[in-house]
């Protein structure tokens, strides 16, 4: 297998490269050489065609013993340099010191034929210095919602880390998956994550915490150089057009995110990239009934940090956070500071942008705001499914709005009896406001579909591919990604697009998760 290999991480920055994998804290460097640990019965389960492309591999190299042995941490590829990266991270809200890669390991850069670097990372291939007290490991449940995960962002034209390939270990985890004290042993699985980079933003707090003020500017170099080659390497303001690009980045996501209705569920700075791409699949979610208040999260049930509607508040935190740790090597505190401002207004005006596109809107007038506002409150206080009631909203007529046209998107049919008087009035409101503007039912109806998904990866949809995949049935995430291809088409089975149901409001896996992965 032909993968060619420039690993930049390693060859240009600091690392401990004794290898030793006792968990242990690291100063002074960015990474430490971890190799992974070998597997007894490893399986390839799928992989994505269109990542594999990315790489340059042939289906037949995919289902060669030589990308099994590699994928699954059992032997390395001539190039591969293997290192687990070291960073710290804010987790709900205070600092949690030194975190790192307890069990990624990255493999190497690979450089494809188009030129571009790709890095390759398993996620779930045993311990590194980084594990603390754990097993370095992953289960499949948590490793498959991974892989399709990151290919449905993709799809949905969401910033995101990719995956290659989903591989069974052969040995069981022991997780206590609910967190009530019944732990039980489970299949093991690994990812191959693929990205531009895996750079976090607790990358660079882990330096700025440990007063390694040269590393941190090393790495904000390389960073700059490998990361953001976009940016002018002779420009004197380097610096703030960098951090203010990561605030714009991050700004666009959240925005991305709202626009599907996806909630992370674990927000912390060790889970937010550099690059501004989402990262870190665990407890994630789409919300199904709009509720700003829903976290899929169960570690978070109290405090809703990370709930649907305080991601960008959240990012925003998370951002200054960052710019905490870049005071030792900004030029000035203020360039951070402009970059936060930055962050508000591209935040404004990309939200502004995506509910105008999302409601059919060519263009936002100051009184769309409380148009817009009124409709989240209804779809929450009348238990409505935000995917299905935006896919029907571009089949209202202007000249003939008619509330039926969205009652599939209502889970009860006493609150849509309960809302039908202000929902109508304010469908009224919105057919009046669409007369105003120059454009078809029919060029609304495609704009708006081609930015309202028919397709989002509820999480009753990923839990039947896990039920199935357990049973060593492959065909219900086959059929998942077949629908994460084309999330915006009409074609997809109805199975595959029906708002959840009612079996799956209690069940695990299903509505809430743990973080036990
Ligand atoms: P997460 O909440 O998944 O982003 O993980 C937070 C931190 O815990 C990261 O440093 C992970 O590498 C580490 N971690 C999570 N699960 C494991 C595990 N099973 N073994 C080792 N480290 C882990
Ligand atoms: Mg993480």
């Amino acid at each position: 297998m032909q993968l060619e290999f420039d690993n930049r991480f390693v060859n240009e920055l600091p690392g401990d490269s004794t290898g030793a994998l006792q968990s242990r804290q690291t100063p002074d460097v960015c990474w430490s050489a971890a190799h992974p640990t070998q597997v007894s019965k490893p399986a390839l389960l799928t992989y994505s065609r269109e990542v594999a492309e990315l790489l340059d591999l042939p289906e037949e190299h995919i289902r060669s013993d030589a990308f099994l042995a590699a994928f699954s941490g059992n032997r390395l590829l001539p190039g591969m340099n293997p290192y687990a990266a070291r960073y710290g991270g804010h987790q709900f809200g205070s600092w949690a010191g030194q975190l790192g890669d307890g069990r990624a390991i990255s493999l190497g850069e690979a450089i494809n034929s188009q030129g571009q670097r790709w890095e390759l990372q398993l996620k779930g291939a045993g311990i590194t210095p980084y594990s603390r007290r754990a097993d370095g490991r992953a289960v499949l449940r948590s490793s498959l919602r991974e892989f399709l995960c990151s290919e449905a962002m993709h799809h949905l034209g969401i910033p995101t880390t990719r995956a290659l390939s989903l591989i069974a270990t052969g040995e069981p985890v022991m997780r206590d998956m609910l967190y009530d004290g019944n732990p039980e042993m489970e299949p093991g699985a690994i990812v191959c994550r693929v990205s531009k980079s895996f750079i976090r933003f607790g990358n660079f707090e882990i330096l700025a915490s440990y007063g390694e003020r040269d590393l941190l500017n090393r790495l904000v170099a390389f960073t700059m150089d490998r990361d953001f080659p976009e940016i002018d390497k002779l420009s004197s303001d380097r610096f703030s057009i960098w951090f203010r690009t990561v605030c714009e980045r991050t700004a666009r996501l959240i925005v991305e995110w709202l626009r599907v209705g996806f909630v992370h569920g674990v927000m912390n700075t060790d889970n937010m990239s550099i690059l501004g791409i989402t990262i870190d699949y665990g407890p994630y979610g789409w919300v199904d009934n709009f509720d700003p208040g829903w976290t899929p999260n169960t570690t978070d049930a109290d405090w809703h940090r990370y709930a649907l509607a305080r991601q960008p508040s959240i990012a925003r935190w998370n951002l200054e956070r960052l710019a905490d740790a870049m005071e030792a090597v900004a030029p000035s505190r203020s360039v951070l500071d402009e970059g936060l401002a930055h962050f508000d207004h591209v935040f404004e005006s990309a939200l502004s942008s995506m509910l105008a596109a999302k409601f059919g809107l060519l263009q936002i007038r100051n009184e769309d705001a409380s148009l817009f506002e009124d409709a989240f409150e209804l779809l929450h206080k009348a238990n409505v499914d935000m995917t299905e009631f935006f896919r029907s909203l571009a089949d209202v007529k202007r000249n003939a709005p008619d509330l039926a046209v969205l009652k599939s998107a209502f889970y009860d049919a006493s609150l849509y009896r309960d809302h039908e008087k202000t929902f109508t009035a304010w469908l009224n409101r919105y057919a009046a406001r669409l007369s105003q503007q120059q454009r078809s039912d029919e060029e609304r109806r495609l704009a708006m579909n081609a930015v309202n998904p028919r397709f989002v990866l509820r999480n009753y949809l990923a839990q039947q591919a896990i039920d199935a995949a357990t049973k060593n049935d492959m065909s219900v995430l086959e059929r998942l990604m077949d629908a994460a291809r084309h999330p915006y088409d009409e074609g997809i089975p109805p199975d595959l697009t029906a708002k959840r149901p009612d079996w799956a409001i209690d069940k695990p896996g299903c509505s809430m998760l743990s973080c036990s992965s």
